[in-house]
């Protein structure tokens, strides 16, 4: 490892959250480094950088989740923010950030690592969930389910726009969910039952995904009954958990999920860390909600950094994380 490097702000994650950061933190002057393992752009650049955004404010038509990105990095440009790809390993009590390359130090650093899916845990999984053997957390590219035989888990929002995507597009789809209710818009439910394109297996629970060099056969277990049906696909949309790993050690006060609290002014419980977008507790994880939170990180990130006449506001010792 080489030398220190030393920053008044290190951005961990270069999503709509650590990119609103970076650019909001770069017109108050800080010295800004912004670390990302991928793409820049998070989830919009790596799940669904052809979706139509419909809800993010400026754009009555919709844009899409690429082009959105690439504004972003156009602003970037004009910002003087250093941007590397490296992945954070771990951040130590001092406050030094540890990546795959190398060692930084900074006065703040602002988790914006995002989520990644949960994962059923069961038996193949993770042996078809790579190089497309038929095990999917998100519909990327449509296509790749036409006339296929695609078992969908879950019961959220997701799992429903799954299924709405692959109405007219899979041969088969059956959707597995371990209650009898929805936990999402009611409206895309009554879409997903009327289209009589659904088989549901309600109070299902998928116990393995069997197959010899890929998905074959899934198995469900349903009250006293075990199904096994044929499938090519499943779509496991079963939630997200945080990416919270390389902050372990710190002693980060977070939700019974990992998700991290923060106070008003997005700050951890741990002096001169902040968090921002999905890896908070924040309730409602959008788009317009990641780029406020950097535009509110931002503000009080200078006040810390630089202390100007008119904010000496100390540390909270307590924070207050009522909703
Ligand atoms: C299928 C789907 C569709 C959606 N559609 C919409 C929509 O239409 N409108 C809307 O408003 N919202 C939508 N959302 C939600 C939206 O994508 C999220 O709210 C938003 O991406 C959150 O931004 P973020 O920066 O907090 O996290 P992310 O976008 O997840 O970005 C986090 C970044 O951190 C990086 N990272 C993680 N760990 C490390 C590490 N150790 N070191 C370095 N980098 C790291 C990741 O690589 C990633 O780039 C959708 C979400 C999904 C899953």
């Amino acid at each position: 490892m080489s030398e220190e490097e030393e920053f008044d702000v290190i951005i961990v994650g270069g999503g709509p959250a650590g990119l609103n950061t970076a650019i909001m933190c770069a017109t108050r002057h800080l010295k800004v480094l912004l670390l990302e393992r991928d793409k820049l752009g998070g989830l919009l650049a790596t799940l669904y950088p052809n979706k139509i955004i419909p809800n993010y404010p400026g754009f009555p038509e919709g844009i899409v989740a690429i082009e959105l990105v690439r504004n972003w990095l156009q602003h970037l440009r004009f910002t003087g923010i250093i941007v590397k790809q490296e992945t954070v390993l771990n951040v130590t009590e001092n406050l030094m950030v540890v990546t795959d390359k190398k060692k930084y130090r900074s006065r703040v650093i602002v988790i914006a690592t995002g989520t990644k899916p949960r994962q059923l845990g069961v038996p193949n999984e993770l042996r078809f969930s790579k190089g497309h053997k038929g095990v999917y957390y998100f519909v990327s590219h449509p296509e790749e389910f036409m006339g296929k035989k695609v078992l969908v888990v879950g019961g959220g929002d997701t799992a429903i726009d799954v299924a709405l995507e692959l109405l007219n597009l899979a041969g088969e789809i059956t959707l597995v969910h371990r209650r009898e209710g929805f936990r999402a818009f009611d409206e895309n439910v009554e879409k997903v039952r009327k289209s009589g394109m659904v088989n549901f297996v309600l109070k299902g629970e998928v116990t393995a995904i069997k197959g010899r060099h890929r998905v074959e056969k899934v198995v469900i277990r349903q009250g006293g009954k075990i199904l096994e049906p044929r499938v090519d696909a499943i779509i496991i949309a079963i939630g997200l958990v945080p990416n919270n790993k390389p902050f372990k050690n710190l002693g980060l006060k977070t939700d019974e999920h990992g998700f991290i609290l923060t106070d008003r002014a997005q700050r951890a419980n741990i002096e001169g860390i902040f968090a921002v977008g999905d890896v908070t507790q924040v309730g409602l994880r959008l788009i317009t909600v990641a780029a406020a939170h950097g535009a509110i990180a931002s503000h009080f990130i200078y006040s810390y950094v630089k202390e100007p006449y008119w904010t000496r506001e100390a540390w909270p010792t307590k924070i207050d994380h009522t909703p």
